[in-house]
């Protein structure tokens, strides 16, 4: 079979890579170390349509296939795990989900904003007893007729500390275990929601994570995502089919270690580039970096509000 990346499929693969190159390389190093999340390259990355990179443009998407989406995270992985990191959460684990299982009316209110990059979004699943093993987690949901009133603890909540928007799972019904589980909208802004302090990794650093609480939150009905328990195949998509995102960072950030080793330390702003398409600019470069022209189709381009 042979198997060819499409015209289309490469000019994102370069649009990729010239933003990591002209916009996240500068300072990596800095912002990985002091822990500062990377405010700028984040609202840039929502101008340029990848942080709905999937999503039907009708709902403010790029409307891209899977493949141009990962080809992106291994090109800003490449340079900057920590951008790509964010942009994998909100991608994969917040609107791919919202896309498939939302209601028209979560989808209008909540994926809109969320694939335009105006919010940004969080995936609260696992628990300090619950990681592989997510049906073992203790946060609920109790169905109060107009809304559920929910309590629990989430752990290493990616983008925790600056999301809006939290896709949060809990159990509606304990005693039925894996299919007593449901998936709700939950919005950081609603009371009880407590945002737990930055967490100190020994890598991605510059992203945010945290444990965040659940303090007797009222969620409306309206929030909850598909019927009560039908979460199952819902995590199994989210930690499964939708890990190519995920998986494709650590994956070039592996393959690009030995040169970022000895490498962007050195590297600057105003330093010309000559890294080829697999490797970390190096130290020297002598091309010039070139902008990327934005492959965005939606008809989104909102600002990122609340951002670190
Ligand atoms: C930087 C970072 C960001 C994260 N971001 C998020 C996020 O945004 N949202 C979120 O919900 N979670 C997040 N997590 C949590 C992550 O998904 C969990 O760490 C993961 O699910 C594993 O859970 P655990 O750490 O409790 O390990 P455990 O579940 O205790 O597993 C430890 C090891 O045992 C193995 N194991 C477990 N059960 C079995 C079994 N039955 N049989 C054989 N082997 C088994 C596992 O494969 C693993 O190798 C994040 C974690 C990190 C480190």
């Amino acid at each position: 079979m042979l198997f060819q990346f499409s015209e289309e499929q490469l000019m994102i693969k370069q649009a990729a890579r010239d933003f990591a190159v002209n916009e996240c390389l500068p300072g990596v190093i800095e912002r990985d170390e002091l822990q500062k999340f990377p405010k700028e390259q984040v609202l840039k990355l929502a101008d340029l349509g990848f942080l709905g990179m999937m999503v039907d443009p009708k709902y403010g998407g790029a409307g891209m296939d899977t493949v141009s989406y990962v080809l992106a995270m291994e090109e800003i992985s490449k340079i900057d795990a920590s951008v790509s990191v964010v942009m994998s959460v909100n991608n994969s684990l917040v609107c791919f989900g919202l896309q498939e299982y939302g209601s028209e009316e979560q989808k209008q209110k909540y994926l809109k904003r969320l694939a335009a990059g105006e919010i940004i979004g969080a995936f609260c699943l696992s628990e300090p007893e619950a990681g592989s093993d997510a049906t073992s987690q203790h946060t609920t949901a109790e169905d109060k007729g107009d809304h559920y009133l929910v309590n629990g603890t989430k752990n290493w909540i990616t983008n925790g500390p600056q999301s809006d928007t939290l896709i949060l799972f809990a159990m509606t019904d304990p005693a039925k275990k894996a299919k007593g589980v449901s998936a709700f909208i939950v919005e950081t802004r609603f009371p009880g929601v407590e945002i737990g302090k930055d967490e100190n990794k020994l890598g991605i650093r510059a992203s945010g994570t945290c444990t965040i609480s659940f303090n007797n939150v009222k969620v409306p009905v309206g929030n909850r995502i598909g019927g009560e328990g039908e979460v199952k195949l819902q995590i199994g998509i989210h930690t499964s089919v939708r890990r190519d995102g995920p998986a494709a960072g650590p994956n070039k950030v592996a393959a690009a270690a030995p040169t970022r080793a000895g490498a962007s330390r050195s590297c600057r702003p105003d330093t010309p580039c000559r890294s080829t398409p697999d490797t970390q600019p190096a130290r020297g470069c002598g091309s010039p970096c070139r902008r990327s022209a934005s492959p965005r189709r939606g008809n989104g381009g909102g600002r990122t509000r609340r951002l670190g």
